[in-house]
């Protein structure tokens, strides 16, 4: 059966105006400010903007949209290009709206001519004075009614450096009573004396955002500028100012935010958690940005797998971040090797193993017969996961206790005959004997079990380090809490087990290579590794805690 696949809002209305006529081909841009590094949210938009241009016919810019000089940075610029590109997508054109500062500013001053802007002296505390209520129209300021002569020579020498910070604004002439507050007279230029990362010092005076972005849309000719529904009332100010300056027609589009739980998505946020050092850095592997994940060992597949099956909404919610875990593990399970590390040692000691050692074959991936199989050292003294044995075992327990059987994964079947405890009656090691004629993929022992077992060999084992993730707080909605975020976040989020076991395969790792440490979860190797210590991070365990809500 064909898989049936509906359209969403923006499919919708691209198809209709490419049927109408309206547009022959589409562009979109994705436009991040400058500020930080993107997080899951931002991908998001990213999949929305890109995936559009990838079915329709038309292309996506890349928009830094860089008017705030303080908070803005060259570091994110670049994270935010490696990130797009990991993503699996490519723009067109890389621009800034700060490219258009000089464009930007003769708009401003044409809007002065036309006598749709002025030179305001107020303070910012009498403009908000002044401003009114949703219910209530604001007061006119008394600078409202300046000459275009007067605005215009004010404005330039505000552009000339003349004024301090904050004693001047530009501001739209448009209606004190409008019942959407934006529309009272916003605020287009601010003076602020400050460095650009791109500009340097030839600004002192910065377009705000809606003297900005729906100009730029316009510049670049962008046919739907996507924007999430906190700018919906801001949608009438860029009708407004396109429709004054009489140019290039772009429309803005709205959809919901996308956020995921017990986790935070505003760079603001999570750069108080880099800052204040409660996490690593930026692509600390639990943070619920793109690098964090990248370093974690999520796959671009599994996120944008995710992006799509969230899709696109006009109401808000937050996602399930098991759904993320659910898209991540279904890729993985494909692609990653398999390979037997044990993290909590018990000894093994087989009693009647007479060879020194022998290879066992184990395939790679069972989901993926090309990705071929491996030798892996058996012999007579192993290590198991500690866990896997009880000496008093309850009924329907099929892991290993006195008496009892199991397999040891693509080896033999063995028998737990006597258990060794220290003076303190720690139990030190196991005597088993092995099955004979049990080998896996040869077994003529007729011995039937019910538990499979991971192992390595005591004498080929190599070690390494493993780092398991907890979710990053302990709340669903950590930023929706009425004290500071930072007190919900989870302090079990990380746990490091210093020395773990694994089978001699794993010594040649490869970065971004995944593995599936069987019974364990899903690993990637990190960025910490050096030759004396390998590090892997656990990136999602095997089970699926997620279930499609009801
Ligand atoms: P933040 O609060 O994290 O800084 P932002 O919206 O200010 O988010 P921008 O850099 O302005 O971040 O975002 C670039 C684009 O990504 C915008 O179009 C924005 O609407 C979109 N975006 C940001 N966060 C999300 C999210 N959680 N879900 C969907 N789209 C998002
Ligand atoms: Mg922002």
């Amino acid at each position: 059966m064909p898989e049936e696949r509906s359209l969403n809002f923006l499919e919708e209305i691209i198809e209709e105006h490419l049927k109408n006529g309206t547009y022959k081909s589409i562009v979109t841009r994705f436009p991040p400010e400058p500020n930080g590094y993107l997080h899951i949210g931002h991908a998001s938009s990213i999949c929305l903007n890109f995936g559009l241009t990838k079915k329709y016919p038309g292309y996506t810019n890349l928009r830094f949209d860089d008017t705030n000089p303080e908070t803005e940075e060259t570091e994110y610029v670049e994270s935010i290009r490696e990130d797009v590109r990991w993503l699996g997508f490519e723009w067109k054109h890389e621009r800034y709206a700060s490219d258009y500062f000089g464009t930007l500013y003769e708009y401003a001053l044409k809007l002065v001519d036309k006598g749709l802007a002025y030179v305001d002296d107020s303070t910012s505390e009498e403009m908000a004075s002044m401003k009114g209520t949703p219910t209530q129209p604001g007061m006119n300021s008394p600078y409202r009614n300046r000459t275009i002569e007067e605005n215009r020579d004010l404005f330039v020498r505000m552009r000339n450096g003349e004024f301090p910070d904050g004693s001047r604004t530009l501001r739209a002439k448009i209606d004190m009573a409008h019942p959407n507050m934006l529309m009272r007279d916003p605020v287009l230029y601010r003076i602020k004396q400050a460095h650009h990362h791109r500009t340097g010092d030839k600004w002192c005076i910065y377009p705000m955002y809606d003297m900005a972005h729906g100009q730029s849309d316009s510049i670049e000719q962008v046919t739907h500028s996507i924007c999430t529904m906190e700018f919906v009332p801001h949608r009438e100010l860029y009708d407004w100012l396109i429709e004054k300056l009489e140019i290039y027609p772009s429309h803005q589009y709205e959809f919901a935010r996308r956020n995921i739980n017990y986790t935070v998505t505003s760079k603001r946020k999570l750069l108080q958690l880099v800052n204040e050092k409660h996490v690593t850095g930026w692509d600390d592997p639990r943070m619920p940005t793109i690098s964090g994940l990248r370093r974690r060992g999520y796959t671009p597949e599994s996120i944008r797998e995710f992006c799509k099956k969230i899709g696109v909404a006009k109401r808000e919610n937050l996602v399930d971040v098991g759904l993320l875990e659910f898209c991540v593990r279904e890729h993985l399970n494909k692609i990653a090797l398999r390979r037997m590390v044990v993290f909590d040692p018990l000894k093994v000691v087989i009693t009647n193993y007479d060879k020194k050692e022998e290879m066992v074959i184990s395939e790679n991936n069972p989901e993926d017969i090309s990705a071929g199989s491996r030798e892996i050292p058996f012999s007579g003294e192993l290590y198991i996961e500690r866990e896997d044995f009880m000496e008093n075992p309850p009924k329907k327990y099929f892991r290993l206790a006195p008496g009892q059987m199991v397999r040891l994964k693509s080896a033999y079947i063995i028998r737990c005959d006597e258990v060794i405890k220290d003076s303190a009656g720690r139990i030190t090691e196991l005597h088993c004997t092995c099955i004979p004629g049990s080998k896996s993929g040869l077994d003529t022992s007729g011995v039937h079990v019910k538990g499979t077992l991971h192992w390595v060999s005591v004498k080929h084992a190599i070690t390494a380090e493993v780092r398991l993730y907890d979710r990053l707080f302990r709340v669903e909605d950590p930023a929706d809490e009425a004290d500071d975020f930072k007190n919900y976040l989870n302090p079990y989020s990380l746990q490091i087990i210093n020395k773990v076991y694994a089978e001699p395969a794993l010594k040649t790792t490869t970065t971004n290579q995944r593995y599936q440490f069987i019974r364990k979860g899903y690993f990637m190797m990190d960025k910490d590794s050096h030759s004396g210590n390998t590090v892997f991070n656990r990136i999602v365990g095997l089970k699926d805690s997620w279930k499609p809500q009801t």
